[in-house]
């Protein structure tokens, strides 16, 4: 066991994107490290990465693919003339891919961190003043309480727990056990159309499931420019998933292996009997044992840490990042940043993250992703605005894969031109928005991405073509339409 340094430049406790970003900036910077996390996986292996690696966004990511594979084998591949004998599906073989791609990011991040000479400290930690952190499990050799000149926060957050539906994991699962199940599930419903219940919607309807959704509030997907929204709802629907909005699930029992919940809408109480059940009703942030009461970290009602602007908590040297503050949304891009921003803070540099050009992903099939300002909010602050949409179906390269449903639109301010919002649905949306992100970083103007060059044929075309559209330039529209 190599000895362990008792004082750091900085410690940090939590090694999800955002924890593990920032120990890596502190020491490319030629800070002294220690990054403390207790994560342990099914096997109890501990492991880099917090929940967005082992149990969320590339868990969920990787089984997506799978599930896109099997889909596309059923009902695609006929299309383009090639015919394949019977699918069968291995739901264990699939989670054990996830699992060993999860094990091989896992080993990757620890190479790294080792490689920066950053002590990694497998252990839960609690922060005890503005200089101390105290190791609450230790492993041999480690010392129990730690000094630093700074301390970074960064320990994530967890799937919020609904009182009428309580997880037992065989069920009614949390979205954790929704990514590990041993079968598909013959009919299954998911409270919470949010980004996670329609990510797990897309991953079991995919593989076979009967999948309702059911969503209390009445506006589908209420933060996304609602032209976009409108356009999910019908596609979504239109691929099978069975939408119910302005449904609150109001109760959910298991017995004789199924489970029957209750909702309530505009028409009264129902009744669903379904195979397992998933919550996905959102996440809140990992303060509760963060902190000793006697260090006064300021939180929230909701547990979220005070920070200001700069991810400074009410303590000196101590510094809030990722799904613990309300600093933005909870994005694991959005951590990194913030890792990256603080480490470079404390070094003496300061290089502000611009918030408002921050990508949003919803890893569905056609993706949804977005930057910028919606329709709905510029129009209702009264911008002076202008539209250009262009339909996947008018794009040359997604006709040829098959997938052309979707649109990207862009929205310019009228007069000056500059880009305000991107939003875009369709195959590789999270691919296409880094374009528009980079864009609008540089505060270009539609007119800029309309004189870009874009390759021929790709799907980027639709961005390109977009912008024309603003301009009633389309090559490829009529008066705003397919020709
Ligand atoms: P969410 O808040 O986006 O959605 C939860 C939904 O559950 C809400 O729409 C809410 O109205 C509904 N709900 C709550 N109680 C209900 C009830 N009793 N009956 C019916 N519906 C009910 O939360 P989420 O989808 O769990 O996501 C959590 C966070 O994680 C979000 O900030 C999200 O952005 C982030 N996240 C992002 C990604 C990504 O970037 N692709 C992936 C996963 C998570």
């Amino acid at each position: 066991m190599p000895k362990k340094h008792t004082h750091y430049d900085v410690i940090i406790i939590g090694a999800g994107p955002a924890g593990f970003a920032s120990a890596i900036r502190c020491a490319q910077l030629g800070l002294k490290v220690a990054c403390i996390d207790n994560w342990r996986n099914k096997k109890g292996q501990s492991r880099l990465g917090g929940s967005h690696l082992n149990t969320g966004g590339i868990a969920s990511m990787t089984l997506l693919e799978s599930a896109k594979i099997y889909h596309q084998l059923n009902h695609e591949i006929a299309k383009h003339g090639i015919h394949a004998g019977a699918v069968s599906i291995d739901i264990p073989l699939m989670i054990q891919r996830k699992d060993k791609i999860i094990d091989e990011i896992g080993h990757k991040m620890a190479d790294l961190l080792a490689h920066h000479k950053i002590d990694r400290i497998q252990a839960k930690a609690r922060l005890l003043n503005t200089r101390q952190v105290e190791i609450i499990v230790t492993e041999p050799g480690a010392h129990s309480i730690l000094d630093a000149e700074h301390i970074i926060l960064a320990t994530g957050s967890t799937p919020v727990k609904l009182a009428c539906a309580p997880i037992d994991n065989e069920f009614i699962l949390d979205s954790i056990a929704a990514l590990n199940l041993d079968e598909v599930p013959k009919k299954l419903a998911i409270i919470g159309a949010g980004v996670v219940g329609l990510e797990l919607a897309s991953i079991w309807n995919r593989l076979g499931a009967e999948t309702i959704l059911l969503e209390a509030q009445e506006n589908f997907l209420s933060l996304l420019d609602q032209q976009i929204s409108r356009e999910a709802y019908r596609t979504y629907s239109h691929q099978g998933l069975d939408l119910r909005l302005g449904a609150r699930v109001i109760s959910a029992k298991k017995g004789n292996k199924k489970v029957t919940l209750e909702y309530q809408d505009q028409e009264g109480t129902h009744t669903l009997r379904v195979d397992k059940l998933i919550v996905a009703t959102g996440r809140k942030p990992n303060s509760g044992e963060l902190a000793a009461p006697e260090a006064d970290l300021l939180l929230d009602e909701n547990g979220y840490v005070y920070v200001d602007d700069n991810c400074r908590t009410n303590l000196p040297g101590v510094y809030a990042i990722g799904d613990l503050t309300l600093l933005g949304p909870m994005l694991a891009h959005k951590g990194i940043e913030e890792g990256v921003f603080v480490a470079e803070l404390i070094a003496g540099l300061h290089n502000p993250i611009n918030y408002d050009n921050l990508p949003s992903v919803i890893y569905t099939e056609p993706e949804i992703a977005w930057v910028g300002q919606t329709e709905q909010a510029l129009r209702a602050s009264g911008e002076s605005i202008k539209i250009g949409i262009y339909p996947l179906t008018a794009t040359v390269r997604a006709l040829a894969l098959g997938k052309a449903e979707g649109m990207v639109k862009i929205i310019a301010h009228s007069e000056n031109d500059k880009i305000l919002g991107v939003h875009i649905i369709g195959t590789q949306a999270s691919e296409l928005i880094a374009e528009a992100v980079l864009a609008m970083e540089f505060s270009a103007s539609s007119e800029d991405l309309a004189r870009t060059i874009h390759a021929r044929p790709t799907l980027s075309e639709a961005v390109h073509d977009a912008a024309l559209a603003l301009k009633d330039r389309s090559l490829h529209l009529f008066e705003g339409k397919l020709v």
